[in-house]
This record gives C-alpha cells, sequence and structure tokens, in this order.
C-alpha cells in the first residue's frame, strides 16, 4: 500500500479526511450537523521525535476548542498521547493534556484520549486516571476490544471512576501479537460485544465506534433490554448511563443515518491536517474494499457521499 501512487492515496483521503486545515474540518461539521450527527475531532498527527512538535499540537488543539466555541458546534476533541509527547517526556507531556483538558473544562467540552497501540495501553489510562483526580472528569479512554486485557481495564477504571467512567469502545486498529491479543475476526467481534456489555452493566457512558453490522446490532439489544432507547450527549452533566454510536468520516454514513434517524446520539470523527498521507494510507491498509470506493469516486464523483 505505501506503493500506491500519491493521488490515488489522496483520492481516499479526501473521503476520510475534511482536508488540511482548521477551517475544512468546521465546514464538514456545518454540513454534516444538519444530519444529526455531533463529532470529535482528531489533528492529524501520531507518535512525534520533538517535543517542539508536541507543542504544535498544543496550540492547534487549543485554537481548536476556541473555533468549535465560536462556531457553536456540537464537537469534542480526540488526542493522542504520543503527539503530546508521552514517549519522550512524560512530564512535559501530562501538562500538555492537563492543559488541554482544563480549557476544554472551562469550554463544556470533553477530550477523548485516542487508544495507540499496545505500548502505551497503560500509560494511556494512566493519564486518564491522573486528569480525573485533579478534577478534570471531562476526559475518558478509548479500549480496544481485540485486547485481552481490556475487560481487566473496564473493571478497573470502573472501580475507580465509578459513574464518572467514559469510554469509546472498538475493536482496535493496530495488529497486535496473539500473546496479547485476539487476532481472528469472529474472537474480535465476540470480545468487543463483551466489552460493550460490561461498560453498560458498569453504567459507565458507553461510546461503541465500529461500522461492523454484528458490534453494532449487539449493541442495540443490549440498549433495548436495558431501557436506554436514547442516547445522551457527553456532555458534562450527563455522565454514567448513556451511550453514542460514532463513526469514522466517510465511512457508512448509511448505518449512522438511519441510527439517527432512530433518534440515536451520532458522532463523527473528524480528522483534519496535512497528515492526511499517512492517514489514507492507514484506511487503505485497514480496508482494501476502500479501492471499489476509489475507483467509484473517480469514474462517479457525485456517488461519493460520505
Ligand atoms: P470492520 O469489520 O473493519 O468494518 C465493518 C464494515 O465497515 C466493513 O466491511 C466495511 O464495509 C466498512 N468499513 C470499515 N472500515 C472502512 C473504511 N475504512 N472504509 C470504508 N468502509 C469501511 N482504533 C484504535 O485502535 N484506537 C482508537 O482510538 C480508535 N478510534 C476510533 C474511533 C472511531 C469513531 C471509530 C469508528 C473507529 C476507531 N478505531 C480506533 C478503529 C477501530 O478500532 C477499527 O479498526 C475500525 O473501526 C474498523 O473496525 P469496524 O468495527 O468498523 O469493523
Amino acid at each position: 500500500m505505501p506503493l500506491a501512487p500519491k493521488f490515488i492515496v489522496k483520492r481516499v483521503a479526501m473521503r476520510y479526511v475534511a482536508g488540511s486545515e482548521m477551517s475544512d474540518a468546521i465546514m464538514t461539521m456545518h454540513e454534516l450537523s444538519a444530519e444529526g450527527a455531533c463529532f470529535t475531532v482528531d489533528v492529524l498527527g501520531e507518535e512525534i521525535s520533538s517535543m517542539d512538535e508536541a507543542s504544535y499540537f498544543h496550540e492547534e488543539y487549543s485554537r481548536l476548542l476556541d473555533a468549535i466555541q465560536e462556531h457553536g458546534l456540537n464537537a469534542n476533541i480526540s488526542i493522542k498521547p504520543t503527539a503530546f509527547g508521552l514517549l519522550i517526556n512524560r512530564e512535559s507531556a501530562y501538562s500538555n493534556i492537563e492543559s488541554i483538558t482544563r480549557k476544554a473544562q472551562k469550554l463544556g467540552s470533553f477530550v477523548r484520549l485516542d487508544m495507540e497501540d499496545s505500548r502505551v495501553t497503560q500509560e494511556t489510562i494512566d493519564v486518564m486516571l491522573a486528569m480525573h483526580s485533579k478534577g478534570l472528569t471531562n476526559i475518558g479512554v478509548v479500549l480496544q476490544g481485540r485486547l485481552y486485557r481490556t475487560e481487566s481495564d473496564i473493571d478497573s477504571v470502573c472501580s475507580s471512576l465509578g459513574d464518572k467512567s467514559d469510554f469509546r469502545i472498538c475493536k482496535g486498529i493496530y495488529l497486535e501479537s496473539e500473546d496479547i491479543a485476539h487476532t481472528k475476526y469472529s474472537k474480535i467481534v465476540e470480545a468487543t460485544n463483551a466489552a460493550v456489555t460490561s461498560m453498560l452493566e458498569r453504567g459507565a457512558y458507553t461510546a461503541i465506534a465500529s461500522h461492523d453490522i454484528p458490534v453494532i446490532e449487539h449493541a442495540l439489544a443490549e440498549l433495548r433490554s436495558r431501557g436506554m432507547t436514547d442516547g445522551e450527549s457527553t456532555g458534562l452533566e450527563k455522565k454514567g448511563p448513556g451511550y453514542e454510536f460514532q463513526f469514522l468520516l466517510g465511512v457508512r454514513g448509511d448505518v449512522r443515518r438511519d441510527l439517527a434517524s432512530k433518534g440515536h446520539l451520532t458522532r463523527v470523527y473528524v480528522p483534519y491536517g496535512t497528515r492526511w498521507y499517512e492517514y489514507g494510507i492507514r484506511r487503505l491498509r485497514e480496508n482494501p474494499e476502500v479501492a471499489s470506493h476509489v475507483v467509484k469516486a473517480l469514474l462517479m464523483p457525485w456517488t461519493n457521499r460520505r
């Protein structure tokens, strides 16, 4: 996939990325607001090599929080701890994340810590717990169904944070070794579904981030059996039992719109930034089916609806 011509990757990326600039993300959110969705915004980029780069992310996210407020958008932010320097200078990374989370709290917003590969699973959970211990309860973490440890992570986070626990649950995009993770599709689905059940069981706010129908159907059945038919926002006052469905920008918009039309809260993950090439490659690697979207987009551009 890294050998794919850049113009092809760009075609792919433009379906999944709002654009290179913050203004592109704002425009995309204005467009999709009409479909009843709310948002979480990601500034593209991951592990960095110097703390100067961390300053860039800190400033960009700070500007982003202001822009969200200014435009009256129903959006929060998703950040990657390694982009804030977690693997270079732990102390600075914590202080950068704290400052962004504090700013988000003042603005009534929420911070989601994206989950990266297994090198930083515990560290990422620890960052979240550390912020809560400072009274910053407007932060939640992502857990990955494919990891064996996830059930015990749900247990320990819920034991520490009680009804302030707020998870995004996904299958996990990083291909981990079979010593620590399920590697077969059916097992990953089974484990992700079990994690959804455990989160709801423990009364945690549960954001189901999957485009896979068996996962969505399982979540719907669990929600129905608990009488939780209405979504609740991740607003600060609304922690505890609640849920939402999350989708990546450009993926299965039809399923998202259908859920929204039935009254479920849906959130779109909106990435923007100049690192669209890496993100496009990741989407291609993850799902070679994407290639068919590209051909369609090239031949029939009007069908390329997000
Ligand atoms: P799949 O079985 O992969 O997909 C089901 C179907 O959806 C496919 O058959 C296809 O029709 C469609 N589909 C899926 N992906 C695409 C695509 N790229 N293009 C077109 N169609 C597609 N992972 C992490 O490790 N950490 C995170 O923090 C994280 N955050 C996420 C946030 C959101 C909002 C979402 C939706 C996913 C996130 N992920 C994250 C990725 C996730 O872990 C999975 O890798 C990804 O969602 C694919 O799994 P799936 O459950 O959608 O099922």
